[in-house]
């Protein structure tokens, strides 16, 4: 999608604090956080958000499931929140999914 930052992110024309990428996903550190880590991770496929979300897509959510835990492991985090806006009235701002991930203390008062 040539107006997604999203896709911009991955492709390199905006930069970001990468963490991890591989053929089927993106992780970078979202550039305001809402908590001692918060990062975003998103499939390299443009898919506007998690309604979108069918059979002919679904195995990249799983995907990044896996990458989340791997993540969260080598990064050390205790415990972690994943979060998906989904539409405006949800919060939903950048239309290519994406899963926050959060964590860091006092984290159970506060959602993104
Ligand atoms: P949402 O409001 O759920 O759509 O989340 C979008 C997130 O993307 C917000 O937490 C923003 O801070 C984050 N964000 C927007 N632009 C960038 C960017 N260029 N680099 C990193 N994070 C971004
Ligand atoms: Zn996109």
């Amino acid at each position: 999608m040539n107006d997604c930052i999203f896709c911009k992110i991955i492709s390199g024309d905006i930069a970001s604090k990468k963490i991890y990428e591989d053929e089927l996903c993106y992780a970078f550190h979202d550039i305001n956080p809402q908590s001692e880590v918060h990062f975003l991770v998103i499939p390299k496929e443009h898919i506007p958000g998690a309604k979108d979300i069918d059979e002919s897509n679904s195995a990249v959510v799983a995907h990044i499931f896996k990458v989340i835990a791997e993540l969260s492991c080598e990064m050390q985090l205790n415990s972690y929140r994943v979060i998906t806006n989904c539409g405006e009235g949800a919060g939903q701002t950048v239309k290519h999914l994406h899963f926050h991930v959060l964590s860091g203390e006092n984290l159970s008062e506060k959602l993104v």
